[in-house]
């Protein structure tokens, strides 16, 4: 199955989709990871991104449209794959039509995850991810069991470095300012699936999985 994520940051596509893979195998493919590591090996690609992602701003649509290409046509991607904050904007949607009729593949579904706004600025600024079990977490919602679970399998809580009030609150601009206008995109290719994404991951989980027919 090819399906986006569609939702604002903190709506959990990157928790789904790390469900979506461990469940049923298809890969997250997530842009911000693919970038994030990029910064972190200091490649030339790394060093254009970080600037725009330090302050919360897109990386330009070339850069990340290079690494989607690539990373779709890698054998694991072929069968299938949750794209987790790809595209970001009309024109990385249109971008991606194109690099789907060179693979000669077509999408499953556009799912938006939809959350309260307010809930997302407390969702991100409680997040963190385990060093030892790569694990999402979040200060707030996570149960102490999972808290101590990554300490003791001796991890630390890393907060990611955008994960500030100020940057949040421009992700948050530049989503609905560029993102939320794919919602009409996919609506008007009869692709989008809406998914009410409050409650727990779990439950979020059965809703997706429902809704995809994976149930
Ligand atoms: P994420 O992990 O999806 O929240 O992405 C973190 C950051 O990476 C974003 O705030 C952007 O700066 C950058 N980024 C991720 N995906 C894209 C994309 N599709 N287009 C442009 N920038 C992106």
């Amino acid at each position: 199955m090819r399906i986006v994520l569609l939702g604002a940051p903190g709506s959990g596509k990157g928790t789904q989709a790390q469900r979506l893979q461990s469940d049923y195998g298809f890969p997250q493919v997530s842009t911000g990871e693919l970038l994030r590591t990029a910064v972190a090996e200091r490649t030339d690609l790394g060093l254009l991104a970080k600037a725009a992602m330090d302050s919360g701003e897109l990386v330009s649509n070339e850069v990340v449209l290079q690494m989607i290409k690539k990373r779709l046509a890698e054998t694991d991607a072929l069968e299938g794959f949750s794209l987790d904050g790809y595209p970001r904007n009309w024109d990385q949607a249109i971008s991606l039509e194109g690099v789907l009729v060179e693979l000669g593949q077509k999408l499953d579904a556009a799912v938006f995850m939809e959350v309260d706004f307010e809930v997302l600025m407390k969702r991100l600024m409680g997040r963190r991810t385990c060093s030892e079990t790569g694990k999402l977490l979040n200060i707030y919602f996570s149960s102490k069991g999972e808290l101590t679970a990554c300490i003791e399998a001796g991890g630390k809580l890393l907060q990611r470095k955008d994960d500030n009030e100020k940057t949040i609150r421009n992700r948050l601009t530049v989503y609905e300012r560029e993102t939320s206008p794919l919602i009409e995109y996919y609506r008007d290719r009869k692709l989008l699936r809406v998914v009410p994404a409050l409650g727990t991951a779990d439950e979020v989980h059965s809703n997706l999985i429902g809704l995809l027919g994976l149930d």
